[in-house]
């Protein structure tokens, strides 16, 4: 379903990513991790379509990274959503479900549906006086508008609380039951190790392993592995 072949970035003189090689098969979750810095975010948004990599290639769901075609396949979740502080969280969705050209009748079912799901009862609150949880559930909720088969998550869990952090993971485990491919990057072994079927581990800019997490602890032992996770 993603397919991502020697993918490099170069911003000026600095390599941000180089040599990115990795598939994930349809319904897999695919958690890239490491540290500040090692080039999660390039690599995802390459195979978002919202970089041109340096070099290499991406195609997700059949389709060239940078075919606006495939945008209809995803849902994009990045680190930080813009999210329109004025706006309420339908109001908010429904923009998104009209750039998708979602019909009404399905993007209302779809949004109230995926707002219930999420325990997002403050339909009539404004973006802007919500918590940071709470925006990040309407942010993963947006993802959802347009029913992607593919979800590329960067650091979906990154500065919440603990409960919040659960909810957005145990939430993404239940999209990957119902059959969605999904890349998910964080920092932290903890946030991907319930809910990833393969991980590959980055540091400055390369994918140092790969792997299911019981080949990469036995490849690379459990220290070593540890200090590019914790
Ligand atoms: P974090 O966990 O902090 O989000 P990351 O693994 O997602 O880190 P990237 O954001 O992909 O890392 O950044 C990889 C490297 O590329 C970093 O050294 C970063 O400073 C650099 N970088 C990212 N964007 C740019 C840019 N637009 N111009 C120059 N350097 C950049």
């Amino acid at each position: 379903m993603i397919d991502a072949r020697e993918l490099r970035k170069e911003y000026g003189n600095f390599v941000a990513v180089e040599g990115s090689t990795f598939s994930v098969d349809r319904g897999e979750v695919f958690g890239v991790i490491g540290p500040n810095g090692a080039g999660k975010t390039t690599t995802l948004k390459m195979l978002a379509g919202l970089l041109e990599p340096t070099d290499g290639e991406a195609t997700v769901a059949g389709f060239d990274a940078s075919d606006p075609e495939m945008r209809k396949q995803l849902g994009f979740l990045p680190e930080e959503s813009p999210l329109y502080e004025e706006m309420t969280p339908i109001s908010y969705l429904q923009f998104f479900a009209d750039l998708y050209e979602v019909p009404g009748d399905v993007a209302e079912e779809r949004m109230l549906d995926t707002l219930e799901k999420l325990d997002l009862e403050h339909h009539d609150r404004k973006l802007g006086d919500m918590s940071k949880g709470m925006k990040r559930k309407v942010a993963i909720a947006r993802s959802l508008i347009n029913d992607p088969d593919v979800l590329i998550y960067d650091e979906p869990a990154s500065g919440l609380d603990p409960l919040t952090t659960n909810y957005v993971i145990e939430f993404t485990e239940q999209l990957a039951e119902e059959g969605k491919t999904i890349v998910f990057s964080a920092h932290n072994l903890f946030h991907v190790e319930s809910i990833c079927d393969r991980v590959a581990i980055m540091n400055d800019g390369q994918i140092v392993a790969r792997g299911d997490l019981e080949e990469l602890q036995d490849q690379y032992g459990e220290r070593r592995y540890r200090v590019y996770t914790t």
